[in-house]
């Protein structure tokens, strides 16, 4: 090497060096948004764009694709879903958030928690339901909804809504969980009271799982998801929500093309609210994904008589037909936007959401 061009090279050195010394400007961590359509495979994601004007999962700029197995089985229930999400982990099918041995794995709700976030959960089952359990409670089957609403009572969770009422009031143990001084609940309708910044939440409105969209659910799970955003708001420390739009899944195992359609047109309404919050924030950061596809569910031409030739497909129309009453094995879609959207392209495990957003969120003070 040339004299000049050495002292360039040390120059440039020392200017590396010295910018690293630096002390890093404090950037303020993330909100995180998770949307999961429970059994919200391409298909059952599709419907948004043949049954909806500008739905707003076209909203995502990077699209990843998520593979479903669980430890044990090519084809992952609720239960080992929602734990891979929530814990990073696969395990098998029924476990809430532990691993094959039954110890109990760190949900992002604990992790997220010890990182200074406050943390919510919204469904349209009930609140014990396998999904929204992995992020707080630890049992070795997902039956186990009693004691796994003993445990949402004791958790770090800020702010829940859905159902599941009965796991907390109609008890083997005649406790009534409900009675505690730890959140304030309500059992009527969400907003009932204004929201305390700093006080817990949790809004437990139906008996089991929510009634679906067709039975008169109305908005709430959009609602729920504005009343969160609002409630974390009123503080300066950053945000975890998980929503879960529950019964896209309950429409697959049925089998039934309608209700799939109308439980995933009110989670798109969901998700807009999400990504209209993270739009005027800058500072959030939205993914929407599913624990598995149900139902191997398809948009197949519509037949129609062709005199003389019998039955034809008429690809000008498309009717809804499946090929399982269970989950399917096929991949299901990330869709992200905002802070770190990035890093949720490309094809990878379901664990890798998990990790994404713990990067995100960065190391424990
Ligand atoms: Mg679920
Ligand atoms: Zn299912």
């Amino acid at each position: 090497m040339k004299k000049p061009l050495l002292l360039l090279a040390l120059l440039a050195a020392f200017i590396c060096a010295s910018s690293f010394t630096q002390k890093p400007k404090q950037q303020k961590k993330p909100n995180i948004i998770l949307l999961i359509g429970d059994g919200m495979g391409i298909t059952q994601l599709s419907t948004a764009f043949y049954y909806k004007e500008d739905p707003n999962v076209a909203r995502f700029p990077v699209v990843g694709l998520s593979r479903t197995s669980s430890s044990k089985e090519k084809i992952t229930d609720s239960a080992a879903g929602a734990t891979a999400l929530a814990c990073g982990k696969k395990t098998y099918n029924g476990a809430i958030a532990v691993n094959e041995q039954g110890d109990s794995l760190a949900t992002l709700v604990e992790l997220l928690s010890l990182r200074g976030y406050q943390t919510g959960l919204v469904a349209t089952s009930s609140i014990t339901h396998a999904t929204p359990a992995c992020f707080y409670a630890h049992v070795p089957s997902r039956e186990m909804e009693e004691e796994i609403a003993a445990q949402l009572m004791q958790s770090e969770v800020d702010f829940f809504a859905g159902g599941g009422r009965t796991f907390f009031t109609d008890r083997k143990d005649k406790r009534n969980l409900l009675q505690q001084e730890r959140f304030v609940i309500e059992t009527e309708k969400l907003g009932a009271t204004d929201l305390a910044a700093g006080k817990r939440y949790g809004f437990l409105l139906a008996e089991d799982g929510m009634p679906k969209v067709q039975d008169g659910r109305k908005n709430f799970l959009k609602d729920a998801t504005q009343l969160a955003l609002k409630y974390f708001r009123q503080q300066e420390k950053p945000f975890f929500l998980m929503v879960e739009a529950s019964q896209i899944d309950w429409g697959g195992h049925a089998n039934d093309g309608e209700y799939i359609v109308e439980e995933m047109l009110d989670f798109d309404a969901a998700i807009g609210a999400a990504v209209d919050f993270s739009d005027a924030d800058k500072n959030t950061l939205v993914v929407v994904t599913a624990d598995h596809e149900t139902g191997g569910f398809t948009l197949a031409a519509e037949r129609k008589k062709i005199p003389f030739q019998g039955m034809q497909s008429n690809y000008a129309d498309i009717r809804f037909d499946f090929s399982t009453m269970g989950h399917s094995a096929a991949m299901v879609p990330v869709l992200s936007k905002g802070v770190g959207e990035r890093q949720f392209s490309g094809i990878y495990q379901n664990t890798g959401i998990f990790h994404r957003i713990m990067a995100l969120a960065g190391p424990q003070p």
